[in-house]
């Protein structure tokens, strides 16, 4: 075992090896080019009997483990959204990793309970959500609309299927756009309603849900005998940011007495602005709403918060008391584990406070805002260029394709081609959309460390590497 002294020269070793990480970052190829199996290929097929040195085991870090990564702290990292570390949220990570504290009531560590109630607070009231919203810290976003789901079953069938299950039950019918993120799928997968009773809804020119559509669906599942609980609205779509209008589904719900749930996993973020807040217009009617600071708000992977308007329909719906966990405390104070699927919690919080605090919220919304005007400033290029199309350009998320030719498929397969090989020259990565049929390169620029420079020079490779494919191709 390493003794405190021993893990002392190790820690002072990789402090210094992850601050230099971090300035020759761009010198590694952003995507990992190593193939399928070549990892694994370097590792030994058996445990180690014997305990090894830890400078072995940081060198073999170095060698093999290093080039099987994909730099997301890259600032040419561009790809689906990013998932923003912060040096100020490395060194509450680090206190947490210290403390290893198992979080899942008060008692188990006040402090945490404590820290989270009042930063969830904070984030409440700079995004502009309604004061008698309680906010509670989730792994990801897929597991917060998991539990919005869950909640909206339990309150429509008077918390009857926790008790009975789902046999002697109506059938129940979920609602979310064509454009809404596949965790809603899944959702209603897990907690046995069955894909099938998810209902897609169609979008219009703008990616948002089609009103109109979804109030026919739901007429039409009431006539037919189903129970509709729950819509899920999109406040920024994955592929496009396309925006839900909250305000017009928010009175729908009411009228309905559906619960409402809004996944902003990655846009949230943007409503600490004051110009993004319109967007949140009718929230009061909300009853449940998700972002994920880890996305966008420079906050370490995982830590997504997960409001509530009600949040005692919440607990019914996940409160356990084995005799075990029974407290003196309990009532009095907040015990997380009830307020979501898993016992254990790790003491998130801590790192969200360093980060609001050492940011301010004037700093996070300069870094916000820096990443939309640097999207602002690459939509005016990519406009100019005749040789290219842009399709969206929305707070920071560029959906564009050069035109190679007429023809939609070959066209597709160019800009295709055009993306693997920006891809694998290591200078940058992107993912792509499809709108339409028409294969769209995505260009999200909101790396914490992204400047000027890095969005201009990648729009130069770009270009360069569109013109070298139209050579190659005689086109
Ligand atoms: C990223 C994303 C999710 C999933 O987030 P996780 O925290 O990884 O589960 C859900 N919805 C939207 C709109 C997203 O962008």
């Amino acid at each position: 075992m390493l003794s405190a002294e021993e893990f002392r020269k190790y820690a002072h070793q990789m402090v210094d090896w992850i601050a230099d990480y971090y300035q020759d970052i761009e010198k590694y190829p952003v995507k990992s080019q190593v193939a399928p199996g070549e990892i694994k290929a370097q590792l030994p097929d058996y445990a180690p009997q014997k305990g090894e040195d830890m400078q072995d085991i940081f060198a073999d870090f170095q060698k093999i483990i290093m080039p099987g990564m994909t730099h997301w702290q890259s600032p040419n990292f561009y790809a689906y959204f990013p998932a923003n570390a912060s040096f100020p949220s490395m060194l509450g990570e680090m206190l947490t990793s210290a403390l290893g504290a198992q979080c899942m009531i008060w008692e188990t560590s006040p402090a945490a309970a404590e820290l989270e109630e009042q930063v969830m607070q904070w984030l409440r009231d700079m995004l502009g959500l309604p004061s008698s919203f309680s906010g509670v810290i989730q792994d990801t976003a897929s597991t917060a609309t998991l539990c919005a789901l869950i909640s909206a079953r339990e309150k429509a069938t008077n918390f009857s299927v926790n008790k009975i299950g789902l046999s002697q039950q109506r059938k129940m019918r979920v609602y979310c756009s064509t454009e809404t993120h596949s965790s809603v799928e899944k959702a209603v997968k897990i907690m046995g309603l069955g894909k099938e009773n998810l209902v897609k809804i169609s979008v219009d020119e703008q990616q948002a849900i089609q009103l109109s559509v979804l109030e026919n669906a739901i007429s039409a599942d009431i006539d037919a005998g189903y129970l509709p609980i729950c819509v899920v609205a999109a406040l920024g779509t994955t592929g496009t940011l396309g925006l839900d209008p909250l305000n017009e589904l928010a009175e729908l719900c009411k009228a309905r007495n559906i619960w409402l749930h809004v996944d902003a996993a990655y846009a949230g973020s943007a409503f600490i602005l004051k110009e993004y807040q319109h967007y949140l217009k009718g929230v009061e009617g909300v009853d449940s709403f998700v972002f994920n600071p880890h996305k966008w708000l420079m906050t370490h992977f995982d830590c997504s918060a997960y409001f509530v308007k009600d949040v005692d329909t919440l607990i019914n719906s996940f409160a356990i008391l084995p005799e075990y966990l029974k407290t003196a405390t309990r009532g009095k104070v907040n015990d997380y584990r009830d307020w979501g699927v898993p016992l254990g919690r790790r003491f998130r919080a801590l790192k969200l406070w360093f980060v609001i605090r050492s940011f301010g919220k004037e700093g996070l919304q300069k870094q916000i805002r820096h990443h939309i005007e640097l999207a602002h400033k690459l939509a005016h290029l990519i406009r100019e260029d005749d040789a290219f199309v842009l399709q969206i350009e929305r707070m920071n998320l560029l959906a564009f394709y050069c035109q190679f030719s007429e023809n939609q498929e070959v066209n597709n397969q160019k800009n295709q081609e055009l993306m693997q090989k920006l891809n694998a020259s290591g200078k940058l990565y992107l993912t792509h959309t499809k709108l339409k049929g028409q294969f769209l390169i995505r260009m999200v620029i909101g790396q914490t460390q992204v400047q000027e420079h890095h969005v201009v020079e990648s729009w130069r490779l770009i270009k360069q590497t569109a013109e070298d494919l139209k050579v190659g191709y005689g086109a």
